[in-house]
Formats: C-alpha cells, sequence, structure tokens
C-alpha cells in the first residue's frame, strides 16, 4: 500500500504543478488545498486526502493490490462519472454541493484492478460542447498552445494526460467527446461499442448514444484502460452481455490482408490543409505496412451532424428534467410562491447557456406538433447512417480510417458566439456514436506544432481489431513529427 501513497502523493504534485501553470484539466483531486483553482462553486477545498490509501479502502473498493491489471497506474475520471471520494458535478452549478452515494462501476473497476484515481476532470457541462468552455468552472487550456481548447466536451481528462499530470484518464462519448480532444491534445482516445461498457454512475446525458470512453498516451493504454472496465454488469441492464475486452497484443509487424477503407464523405470541403497532409502520409504508412487501402463510400455522412444535434438535445431534455431543485444538488427557493416557480429559478440559474439552449432545442423537436418532423425524421436518418457502416463492413472492410477533426483545437472564444461552428468540429466523430460502433482516435502528426488525430472505426464489437491496426500504424506514423 505504501507504493500506492507514493503514487498519490507524485500524482498530487504533478496535478499541483499543471494547475499552478493554469490549464485548470482538474476540478477535485488528491491532495487539492483550501484556495486551489478549480475548486466548486460551493466547496471550500477538500484538503489533503490520502486517508484509505494505507488501508486499501478508497472510495468504496480496495485499492493498490500489487500485480493488478493497472498497479501503478494514476487514472483521472471525468467530472460525470460518479464517485464517492470526490464529487461529481458534471462542472454544473445544478449539481453544486451534491455528493453521490455510490461509485461508478467503470470506477470501481479501476481501484479493483489496482489504479489511484486521481481526481475529477474539468468538462463541458453535462457533456455538452466541443471545446471545455462550457463548464461552470471556467475552461480548460490546451497543454500545447494555452489560447487554444483541448476539445471537449472530456477536454479535461485528454489534457491530464497529455500534459503527464497522470498516465489514463477516463471521459465520455455522447457524439465524439473522446477522440476530438484526444486529437487535440496528440493522445489516443478510445470510444468503445454502444454496451461494452457499464454505465452504472455515469450521469445519462443522450442514453441511447452514451458510452464511457478512454484516453491513453500510446494505443495500448487507452486498450489496456478499456479492458478494466469493460464487461457485463448487473447494475445496467443496457451493458453488452460480454466477458471483458482481453489486454492488447504486441503491435503487429505487418498488416497484410487487413482492408482499410476510405470514406470518401471524410474529405470534404472544410478540411485544414495540415490534416489533409497527415491523413495522405498516415494512409502512405497503412500501404507500406501491407494493409489495402480501399476507396468506399458512407453515402449519408452529411445527414450525422443535424440528426445528432436533433436525438442527443432530445434525449438531453428529458434525462435533465430531474434536476428541478428538489432532488439533487442546488435549490433556488427564495421568492418562489409556488413549486413550477422553484423549478424556474433552479433551473434558470441552475444551468448554463449551451444546456439550456439543447433543453430548449430538445423540448421543441418533440414537441406534439414537431415530433414526426424533426425526431421521427431524425431517428430515421440515423437508421441510414448505422446502415451505411453495416454494408461497407459487410463487404469485407475491416475498418475505415478517416481524420478524427477537421481543424487542429481552434482557439479559446472562437466558436463560442456560433454554436453551428462549435456543432461542425463533430463531423467526423459523431457518426460512430449515432452507428453504436467502437472508434479510436491516435496521434498522426503536427501542424505548426498542434497535434492531428487520425480516426479508426471498425464494425459492432470490433474494438480488438482497431486496436490492432492503430498499434501498427501508430510505431511507423510519425505522430509527433511535423507534416508540412
Ligand atoms: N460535442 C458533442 C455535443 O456537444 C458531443 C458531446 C459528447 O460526446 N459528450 O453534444
Amino acid at each position: 500500500m505504501s507504493d500506492l501513497r507514493a503514487l498519490a502523493a507524485l500524482t498530487a504534485r504533478r496535478i499541483r504543478e499543471l494547475e499552478d501553470g493554469g490549464t485548470h484539466a482538474f476540478v477535485d483531486w488528491e491532495g487539492q488545498g483550501p484556495g486551489a483553482r478549480g475548486q466548486g462553486p460551493g466547496d471550500q477545498g477538500s484538503g489533503a486526502r490520502t486517508e484509505g490509501l494505507d488501508t486499501g479502502v478508497q472510495g468504496g473498493t480496495l485499492v493498490g493490490e500489487d500485480g493488478r491489471a493497472l498497479a501503478g497506474e494514476a487514472v483521472a475520471v471525468k467530472d460525470n462519472i460518479c464517485d464517492l471520494r470526490f464529487r461529481t458535478t458534471c462542472c454544473s452549478r445544478i449539481l453544486d454541493g451534491w455528493r453521490s452515494p455510490f461509485e461508478a462501476t467503470a470506477v470501481r473497476r479501476l481501484r479493483k484492478a489496482g489504479a489511484l484515481v486521481a481526481g475529477k476532470t474539468n468538462c463541458d457541462e453535462f457533456g455538452m460542447g466541443s471545446s471545455t468552455e462550457f463548464s461552470c468552472y471556467g475552461p480548460t487550456l490546451n497543454p500545447f498552445d494555452a489560447a487554444r481548447v483541448p476539445g471537449g466536451s472530456s477536454g479535461g481528462s485528454a489534457a491530464a494526460v497529455a500534459s503527464g499530470a497522470v498516465s489514463m484518464a477516463l471521459g465520455s462519448e455522447t457524439g465524439g467527446s473522446v477522440r476530438q480532444p484526444a486529437a487535440f491534445c496528440g493522445i489516443v482516445g478510445i470510444k468503445p461499442t454502444y454496451g461494452r461498457v457499464s454505465r452504472y454512475g455515469l450521469v445519462a446525458f443522450g442514453s441511447s448514444l452514451d458510452q464511457i470512453g478512454t484516453f491513453g498516451r500510446d494505443v495500448a493504454s487507452a486498450a489496456r484502460l478499456l479492458s478494466a472496465i469493460s464487461g457485463r454488469d448487473p447494475f445496467d441492464a443496457t451493458t453488452l452481455d460480454r466477458d471483458p475486452l482481453p489486454e492488447p497484443g504486441p503491435a503487429p509487424a505487418s498488416l497484410a490482408g487487413t482492408v482499410v477503407g476510405i470514406p470518401r464523405e471524410y474529405f470534404g470541403e472544410g478540411l485544414h490543409a495540415g490534416v489533409a497532409a497527415a491523413m495522405r502520409r498516415a494512409m502512405d504508412r497503412l500501404r507500406g505496412l501491407g494493409a489495402e487501402l480501399r476507396d468506399v463510400s458512407l453515402p449519408h455522412t452529411r445527414y450525422a451532424v443535424p440528426t445528432y444535434y436533433i436525438l442527443a438535445p432530445a434525449e438531453a431534455s428529458s434525462n435533465l428534467a430531474r434536476y428541478d431543485g428538489v432532488r439533487y444538488g442546488r435549490r433556488v427557493s427564495e421568492g418562489a410562491a409556488d413549486v413550477r416557480a422553484l423549478y424556474r429559478a433552479t433551473r434558470g440559474t441552475g444551468f448554463g447557456p449551451e444546456v439550456r439552449r439543447r433543453i430548449l432545442l430538445g423540448t421543441y423537436v418533440l414537441s406534439a406538433g414537431f415530433y414526426d418532423a424533426y425526431y421521427g425524421k431524425a431517428q430515421r436518418a440515423r437508421e441510414r447512417i448505422r446502415g451505411d457502416f453495416e454494408t461497407v463492413f459487410a463487404e469485407g472492410v475491416h475498418a475505415l480510417f478517416t481524420p478524427t477533426a477537421p481543424t487542429p483545437a481552434f482557439k479559446l472564444g472562437e466558436n463560442l458566439s456560433d454554436p453551428v461552428a462549435m456543432y461542425l468540429s463533430d463531423i467526423y466523430v459523431c457518426t460512430a456514436n449515432l452507428a453504436g460502433v467502437p472508434a479510436l482516435s491516435l496521434p498522426i502528426g503536427r501542424d505548426e506544432g498542434l497535434p492531428l488525430g487520425g480516426q479508426l472505426i471498425g464494425p459492432m464489437e470490433g474494438e480488438a481489431e482497431i486496436v490492432r491496426i492503430a498499434q501498427a500504424l501508430e510505431r511507423v506514423v510519425g505522430g509527433a513529427e511535423e507534416v508540412r
């Protein structure tokens, strides 16, 4: 156990340095003192917390047994995943003061696998955003350029790993929130198949889309983390009835016999020249490894962003109805004459601007007169998008290779006043959530110092295949080299 204590002390020091430098990746962590940055709106700081580390009980589960799959790893957890030791606020004022009465299955499994859970990371409020600017605690800065966003919504987790404060992190994905920040921060992010990881303790955003995903500095570590948290869970009936994923094997030296599809719709207008150059180079490397590259088409791709931005807000408006000032967290009752006024005052001041926009949008598309025109049509479009993937994978393609994001990390504030511009940064990532298929982002080069990501998308339950291809590519792609 003293090893765990030493790791806790070292990690606390690293996080402190990161936070003193202004990155603001964490909102609650081991060893956070009073007056620390990132402290919750109503929380006076939690003081140094190493209690439990000696006895091996951290949160509700045993930790730190040597020889376990994640022994020696410090793992950060996005603030929308419930924990007993750290607060859970989804970076929203509406959960100010709330403490989770239980531990998420994924977090419990981390501790059982011997990891140190290092703290909670900053994110867009309830996971809604693509830049981590919509957090009630203020934005996280990109570790590569403090004037830029780390991506979102799991930007704090991505920055925590990219900066070296922790070796791995958990994020969540509704429409790309692990892969897009992984690309912007030069690390690896995996979104598993829908149902691969238990969502017990993941605060719901869009229930037909949500999955916990993993970050690591290389493919193997993100895959190891995924293997530790995956598999059936009696607490979440939507989890696939499968054993945990196996740990990744060694990187294969050749990809002979592997067919990689290049979907032409992912290389259209708006693709940054640096991203395009990095993709060309990565495709050359795939060919060099012996893979067959095949031109394919996913014709309904252009409907993905509008479809996602109807379905996700619709589900969010329903899921967020529970934050009413009565059951959880913050309550604003002053001057409220009746219960409706209490709801209005609590929700009107507790939710930030993007969450309010989603609730309005979602309530509108679900309203009686518009349900068929918007929600119904979006459901049908989703079926077509899913069908596109099914078709290409049925034709013998093992995985698809695409850019993760159309541009490198954008500047803080650049997309804040234009929600549609913000939503378009999800153009290549939200398709996999709509289809339920697994996908990962890995670094494929840099443009003027900014990291660029490439995405591998697999068929349902094809995590092992995309991990294998990514491991081979990672060795030869030059993820940290300038491309132009
Ligand atoms: N950027 C997308 C959104 O704002 C995706 C968010 C997510 O994956 N949690 O909804």
